[in-house]
Parts: structure tokens; C-alpha cells; sequence
């Protein structure tokens, strides 16, 4: 069957089903949800009922006592996160985040707004954990926890990318992504798990990177870039790896050595990094800072973060700085320091170069790559030519996780701003700690997953569309690794004419290097348009 065509996609039916919302019955069509984890990567990560099974299998080949598991599961868990018992207790149904979900706008299926997808768990936490519910069933919107039911979490647990945006709305603060992050917690006890987590989790665990790139593997990709380098500026950047004793140690999503279009914002690391003569190592073990642990458990979390502190105490550096890369920054600011610190071996962060104490960081002792160069630019530190960028004009995506995980709004603009002459915004009910989804983030991103992740994505494309027509808009930076893997393909089905970068793609090619010859090309080896573009059609 082949993908529906977007006039098709568009076509979305927001009236309410015939059926009540307590029919779990789903229907696994193909284009709209995951495959399973292969048995290896369960057996790799040591999770409970490897097997070969898929969602629209009858028979999931759960354990026997599969219904005693999740819910002795969900009984720890309710003692153990007082935020989980809150929000299954706390909601009045007022429905304003209802509209706020992306995957509710794109597909117009109830069940994924967010009050209603945290209702598929509450019904169940209603009837086994509180009185009303053991009394009065239904009647008290409670429900057995039946095969059914697990089915539908499992449907609608992975159609929620964990986004948060539908918390901003949220009179109460509930946060939905942390119902779907308990419910994946629980469906990976009886072994129901989605491939594009589990895979790249395992691989993470085995070498250090989601691609299981070996450290030789790594080691070439930087070389390589390097080489590239040299072809494009004249300059040869030295790029050291596991060097002990470096001031800094720098962690990036591995997207950004072996993806298109991270890798040309590695190439901007790197020149910058050499512009400045900064003390730095990469790390070949501690070569991944993405985390897919968030995907799957607190646990798993935990396990795949260790490596972050454990390489930075063994090569001895200070401080440590991380690349372009969403969740990773979520994992690093909010659960890094508690689950895997206190790194009290590092010291609280100070630009080499600036002198600058980065007072949010004293704590984790990470800075993210937008506070480092927004200090370097403010201090006047670096010499930028943005007519270099002049061929583009740019729109900003906050990625979720940096902007409502971490709140860093500005500093990637601000670098916008100073190398590029041409940005301008989207509206403004898409951007900051409105933004919208990519759609395909959590783990979503899979082929199989095709028209989902359209619909997901569309508000995001729509909010594209609008600066494309108004401005000329034809490239919109980000700060994730995710959305520059996801967003291509969004924008070549919704809005064609975009092409996404990394903002450190942007700085290097505006980067004026003291040692480097006339650029005739950009980062990409694209030759460099010198010439005014025409003003903005609006
Ligand atoms: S906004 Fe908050 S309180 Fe209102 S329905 Fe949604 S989750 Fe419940
Ligand atoms: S976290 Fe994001 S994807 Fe999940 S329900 Fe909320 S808005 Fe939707």
C-alpha cells in the first residue's frame, strides 16, 4: 500500500466517533504505528519476554500473570513518583489542552488529545487504586484492565511524542508526556516495546552510540570531516579524541558524525572550536549524547547517561560542553545531575575564552554548544560574515526538549541573528514554548510510521508553509538531531522548497577564520551566493 498523498492527509475528520471512548478496540493500520523490538535488543538491555511478535498480531504472547505485572507495576510506581499519582488524580477534564496536541490536530482522533490519552491509563488507575472505581465501574470512569486496553495504550503511548506542549496549556501542569512515559514504563515489563527505540538503546549500551558505531568507525568519521575541512577552508582543525587531561570534554548527538544534514553542523564545531583554540576531546565512548533510555524507562535513562560523567572523570576534564541534539538536553538538564551525579569531580563551567561562569550549569556542569557561542558572539570573540548565509533565508524551530525542557529560547537566535542577515519567525503560537512537534520524536521516526508522523507533523509544516509564502523563508534551522532527520522528509511532503541545518552549520560558514583562505563554498560545497536576495514578497 503506499503512502495517502497529502490533499488526501489533509482531509481530517474532527467529528466525535460513534463509539464511547471506552472501547479500547484498535485497529493497527499500517502507516500508523510501530513494529516491535527485536528479541536481540530486549535480551541486549536484559528487559523481561523477548520474542518475535508484532501489533496487529491476535496473539501478543504476554506472560501468563501479564495482568499482575502491570499492575503491581503501576503500584510502584505510583509510590514511588508523587508527580504520576497527581496527575492521575488531579485532572477536571476542562479540555484546554485538548486542541494542543499535534497528533489530535493532524488526525482528529479524540484519544489523541491529550486529557483523553492520559484517560486510557486514569480509567484503569480509576478502577484497581481508588474506591469510587472498585464500587462503581464504569460509572466512576473506571475500566478492567483487559488485553484490550493494553493494545490501545500501547497504540496511543506511541503516538505521543513526549512533546509537552500540551502541559503549557494545562491549568494543573499535568503533564501528559510523563503518563505516556509510565505507560511505556509498563508495557516494557510484559515486553511490548517499539524496534526504533529499543535498537538504537541496545546499540547505545553495546558501543556507546545509538548507530553501534565501533570507536575505529568514529574515529574515521571525524577524520574524514577533517579532511573535508581542509578542502573547504585551507585550514587543517585538529578534532582530538579521548585526549585526557583537555579543559573540555564535548558530547554530540552521533547523528552529527554520520547524518545528512548534521554532519555539516559538526564541520561548524569544529571550525569554531579551532577558531578559538579551545581545549577539548571528543570521547569514543561517551560518543553519543542522544539518550533513547528516555523512550523506554527512568531505568534505561540512567543506564545509558552513566557513560556522560563516567568519561568525563576518566579523562580528567573540567567541564564538559554537548552538541545539537534535543532529547539529550532533556535527559542532561533535568535527570542527569540526580539519577548519575553529583559530578562533584568537574568544575562549575567557565568560558576559557570570555572568562564567562555559566551559573545555570554549576550544577551539571554541561553547556549547551547556543550559551557557549552566544557568549563567544557577545563578547565580541568571534568575526562573522553573514552575507555568507545570504542565499537562505531562515526561520528557527525550538525543539522541544531545548526549549520547554531547558527554556533556551534566545540564545539560538540571538546566533541566528548575528550569522545570518535574513530570519525571520514563525507565528507565534508555534514557536518558544508553543512550538510544535516534529512529529516524529520518541521514537516515532520510522518508515512504518509514515502517515502518523505526516499528521503529526503537519501544524509544524503549516507554520512552515506560512513564512515560505509570506517571507521566501527556504531554510529553517533547529538545534536536534531528531528534527534534522525528520524534518526533510515533513517538509518535502507538506511544504517542499525547505531544507533544514543546524545553527553551528550556519556559524561555521560565517565564521571568518584568521588562518583560512577565500571561501568559494559553503559548508554543504555549495558556492557561496554573495549577492543581495530580493526583499521579503509581503
Ligand atoms: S488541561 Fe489539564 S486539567 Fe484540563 S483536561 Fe487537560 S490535563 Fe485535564
Ligand atoms: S506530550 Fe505532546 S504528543 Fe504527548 S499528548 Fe502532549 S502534546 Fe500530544
Amino acid at each position: 500500500m503506499s503512502n495517502p498523498k497529502p490533499e488526501e492527509l489533509v482531509r481530517i475528520d474532527y467529528r466525535p466517533p460513534a463509539r464511547d471512548w471506552m472501547d479500547p478496540a484498535v485497529e493497527f493500520r499500517k502507516g500508523t504505528f510501530c513494529y516491535s523490538a527485536l528479541p536481540k535488543s530486549l535480551k541486549y538491555l536484559g528487559l523481561p519476554n523477548p520474542r518475535e511478535w508484532q501489533p496487529f498480531d491476535k496473539d501478543w504472547k504476554l506472560p501468563p500473570d501479564w495482568k499482575r505485572i502491570i499492575l503491581d507495576g503501576m503500584k510502584e510506581r505510583l509510590e514511588k513518583f508523587r508527580s504520576f499519582r497527581l496527575f492521575m488524580d488531579i485532572c477536571v477534564r476542562c479540555g484546554a489542552c485538548a486542541d494542543k496536541c499535534h497528533f489530535y490536530i493532524g488526525s482528529g482522533d479524540p484519544k489523541n488529545m491529550p486529557v483523553l490519552r492520559a484517560e486510557l491509563m486514569r480509567s484503569v488507575y480509576r478502577r484497581y487504586f481508588t474506591s469510587a472505581g472498585r464500587m462503581f465501574g464504569k460509572l466512576a470512569g473506571a475500566r478492567d484492565l483487559t488485553e484490550d486496553v493494553l493494545k490501545e495504550w500501547f497504540y496511543y503511548f506511541y503516538q505521543c511524542t513526549e512533546c509537552r506542549r500540551c502541559s503549557v496549556f494545562c491549568p494543573y501542569g499535568i503533564d501528559t508526556a510523563e503518563v505516556t512515559m509510565i505507560g511505556r514504563e509498563l508495557l516494557n515489563l510484559v515486553g511490548c516495546n517499539i524496534n526504533w527505540v529499543l535498537e538504537p538503546a541496545a546499540n547505545c549500551f553495546r558501543t556507546g552510540n545509538h548507530l553501534g558505531v565501533q570507536p575505529h568507525g568514529f574515529k574515521d568519521s571525524i577524520d574524514f570531516a577533517v579532511d573535508e575541512l581542509e578542502e573547504i577552508t585551507g585550514v587543517r582543525v585538529e578534532a582530538p579524541i579521548n585526549k585526557k587531561g583537555a579543559e573540555i570534554l564535548f558530547i554530540v548527538p552521533s547523528a552529527d558524525y554520520f547524518g545528512t544534514p548534521h554532519y555539516f553542523t559538526l564541520l561548524g564545531y569544529l571550525l569554531l572550536f579551532h577558531e578559538i583554540g579551545l581545549d577539548y576531546t571528543f570521547s569514543a565512548f561517551a560518543s553519543e549524547g542522544g539518550n533513547f533510555g528516555l523512550f523506554s524507562s527512568h531505568e534505561m535513562i540512567k543506564r545509558l547517561n552513566a557513560k556522560v560523567y563516567a568519561e568525563a572523570k576518566r579523562l580528567g576534564v573540567k567541564w564538559i560542553i554537548g552538541g545539537e541534539c534535543g532529547h539529550m538536553w532533556r535527559v542532561l538538564h533535568q535527570y542527569m545531575d540526580t539519577m548519575n551525579g553529583p559530578a562533584d569531580f568537574l568544575e562549575a563551567p567557565v568560558s576559557p575564552i570570555t572568562g564567562t561562569r555559566f551559573e545555570n550549569a554549576r550544577s551539571t556542569r554541561m553547556v549547551h554548544i547556543c550559551e557557549f557561542t552566544a557568549d563567544l558572539i557577545h563578547h565580541r570573540k568571534l568575526k562573522l560574515d553573514p552575507s555568507r548565509n545570504d542565499r537562505w533565508r531562515v526561520t528557527f524551530h525550538d525543539s522541544c526538549n531545548p526549549a520547554r525542557a531547558m527554556g533556551l529560547f534566545e540564545e539560538p537566535r540571538y546566533v541566528l541573528r548575528n550569522v545570518c542577515n535574513h530570519f525571520h519567525e514563525m507565528p507565534e503560537n508555534t514557536i518558544r514554548e508553543q512550538t510544535f512537534c516534529c512529529g516524529s520524536g520518541s521514537g516515532l521516526g520510522t518508515d512504518e510510521n509514515f502517515e502518523m508522523r505526516m499528521r503529526g507533523g503537519l501544524p509544524r509544516a503549516n507554520a512552515v508553509k506560512y513564512v515560505r509564502d509570506k517571507y521566501g523563508v527556504n531554510m529553517l534551522a533547529c538545534i536536534c538531531a531528531i528534527d534534522k532527520a525528520t524534518l526533510p522528509p515533513l517538509f518535502d511532503y507538506w511544504v517542499p522548497g525547505i531544507e533544514v541545518a543546524g545553527v553551528h552549520e550556519l556559524v561555521g560558514n560565517a565564521l571568518v577564520l584568521k588562518d583560512g583562505r577565500e571561501r568559494t563554498t559553503d559548508l554543504r560545497g555549495e558556492p557561496l551566493h554573495e549577492e543581495k536576495p530580493e526583499e521579503a514578497h509581503a
